[in-house]
């Protein structure tokens, strides 16, 4: 069949598909996956419903890690690394990984969050030490080659505008107004890296008044104050905005808005050092390729699922915890000589009896998006419309949902076959609710009305719906956040026995930045031990 007819038949065969959902909608094969909301959710009745440690053995450790996601991971890999043997990390999922595990459909591997990360850049050695470890990435003649198998292949993204897909995601430009203020955004994007200086992870570059005064306003009104409100510019940075951060300009800060840029790829307006594509590594599971091999190398013994640490007591001789042990329904006591908190903090606020009045701030103050990832099983490809052929990420120009990547997008394979769409949702704070209450095939029909509009033929391939909510997946940079005092003093060296060691100390959440705050924790463990 040629492109126009297959358009055509996917035209048709999406009305009919529609036309008999309106009238009897097929019931749905899938459900919730992922995060088990309740075991979080325990935390809440533990000081008052859950007896006084005091019954069973006192398990002893020399570090106890509480959470096992980037940071939890990084940090207690650094310190087995370093010689310290007794690490103990206690992850209530039965899973490691946090933000970043994933899921597997009819044998395909998919991801339930983060599904890729940039190639470091020279400020996050810690990262790069990883990726030539897990053999991801050599040295040869001086330089650092990455392994084209795990590099996203070609096309990466794609944008549906104006009818067609068209190849990265910023929109044609159009007019010449449009594109002048492209470049004009580009020459603000390299400004701003050369005189204020932005690092990822952040904390490598320094914070002077001028990050200061970027980060007491909206990034929305630090471009208007620019003159920048051409349609197409203002959506993609929203979009940038909702994809990294989960909240739109409207909410985060201008320094967010401008360090997803200035401390990566900088803004490449079309024309413009044309073809400089940010390479990016991932896998069909997402960055639970990284995750699941560190957690594989602590072993069993080190690394326990499945126990929700409820409350944590500094004692004379070290750390007391309560956890719940979730498979044996029942508390677990343990005592630590030093207690790493890899958790987000508002959850680390509540484990603590009296907690420091920094962590008191640092919670208080901030925001967590909540988002849904939806996995979709198909036995087919998907008839395409016209314009670039199937990328890894595609998305739709003005569509609230941020788009889909294919899980067998790596796969090198002579024909198009059965896949996963992960589709990626960042909602709005009203709807955390709704996300947690409703039903999850109410939820899996929006995801699947947004993806018809550009593929009608959608429900013929579609087999199974597996959806994760998170729903606080992420700390919102919104103003004031990353310079808050009381973020910096908890990224600093604590003088007692507790340590914190999360994404959200960045003030945002990315796989570099939790990375690097877990082994600088661990570092400076090993040198105080
Ligand atoms: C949908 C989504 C997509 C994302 N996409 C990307 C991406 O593509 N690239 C990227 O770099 N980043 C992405 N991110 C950001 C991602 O959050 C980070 O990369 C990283 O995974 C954060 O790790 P963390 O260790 O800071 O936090 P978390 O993942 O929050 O880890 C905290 C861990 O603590 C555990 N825990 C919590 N409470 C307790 C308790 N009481 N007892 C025991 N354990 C507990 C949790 O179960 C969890 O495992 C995405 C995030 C989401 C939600």
């Amino acid at each position: 069949m040629q492109r126009r007819e297959l358009m055509l038949a996917a035209g048709l065969a999406g009305t009919a598909w529609l036309a008999g959902c309106r009238a009897d909608p097929a019931p749905l094969q899938g459900g919730w996956v992922g995060a088990t909301p309740a075991r979080g959710h325990r935390l809440r009745q533990a000081l008052t419903e859950i007896p006084a440690a005091g019954q069973g053995p006192l398990r002893k450790t020399s570090v106890l890690v509480v959470g096992a996601g980037v940071s939890g991971l990084a940090c207690a890999r650094a310190l087995v690394k370093a010689g310290i043997d007794e690490v103990t990390l206690l992850e209530l999922e039965d899973g490691a990984g946090g933000n970043s595990r994933g899921h597997r459909m009819a044998g395909m591997a998919c991801p339930l969050g983060a599904h890729y990360l940039p190639l470091p850049g020279p400020e996050a050695p810690e990262v790069a030490e990883l990726l030539h470890e897990l053999g991801l990435a050599r040295h040869e003649l001086g330089r650092t080659v990455y392994d084209e198998r795990h590099l996203c292949h070609s096309p990466q993204e794609r944008l549906f505008f104006e009818g067609q897909w068209h190849e990265g995601l910023l929109p044609p430009a159009g007019d010449a107004a449009t594109l002048d203020q492209y470049r004009r955004f580009g020459r603000l994007v390299d400004a701003a890296r050369r005189e204020l200086g932005f690092a990822m992870p952040s904390s490598r570059a320094r914070w002077t008044a001028g990050h200061v005064a970027l980060d007491g306003q909206t990034f929305a009104a630090w471009l208007d104050a620019q003159g920048l409100n051409a349609a197409s510019l203002r959506w993609y940075l929203d979009y940038c905005c909702r994809d990294d951060y989960g909240a739109p300009s409207a909410e985060v800060s201008a320094w967010a808005g401008l360090h997803y840029f200035a401390s990566r790829h900088g803004f490449n307006a079309p024309g413009d050092r044309d073809g400089e594509r940010e390479a990016v590594l991932t896998w069909p599971e997402g960055n639970a390729w990284l995750t699941e091999r560190m957690a594989g190398a602590l072993g069993p013994q080190r690394l326990q699922t499945g126990r929700t640490v409820l409350r944590i007591r500094p004692e004379r001789h070290g750390i007391e915890l309560l956890a719940w042990n979730e498979a044996a329904d029942a508390p677990e006591r343990w005592q630590a000589g030093h207690v790493v908190l890899a958790v987000p903090l508002f959850i680390a606020h509540r484990l603590l009896s009296s907690a420091p009045p920094a962590l008191q701030a640092a919670a208080a103050r901030q925001q967590h998006a909540a988002w849904l990832v939806a996995n979709l099983q198909l036995k087919g490809p998907l008839l395409d419309r016209l314009g670039v052929g199937p990328a890894w990420d595609s998305v739709v120009y003005g569509s609230q949902a941020l788009g889909y990547v294919d899980a067998m997008h790596q796969q090198t394979r002579p024909h198009p076959g059965p896949t996963v769409l992960s589709a990626y949702w960042a909602l709005p704070r009203a709807q955390r609710g709704a996300l947690l209450q409703d039903d999850w095939q109410g939820w899996a029909r929006r995801v699947i009305a947004e993806l018809q509009t550009t593929h009608p033929d959608l429900g013929e391939q579609l087999l199974r719906v597996d959806l994760a909510r998170w729903g606080h997946a992420m700390s919102i940079p919104l103003p004031g956040v990353r310079g808050d005092p009381a973020l910096a003093a908890l990224r600093g060296p604590q003088t007692g026995r507790l340590h914190f060691a999360h994404s959200d100390l960045a003030g945002y959440s990315v796989f570099e930045e939790a990375y690097t705050q877990g082994v600088t924790v661990a570092r400076r463990l090993v040198a105080s031990l």
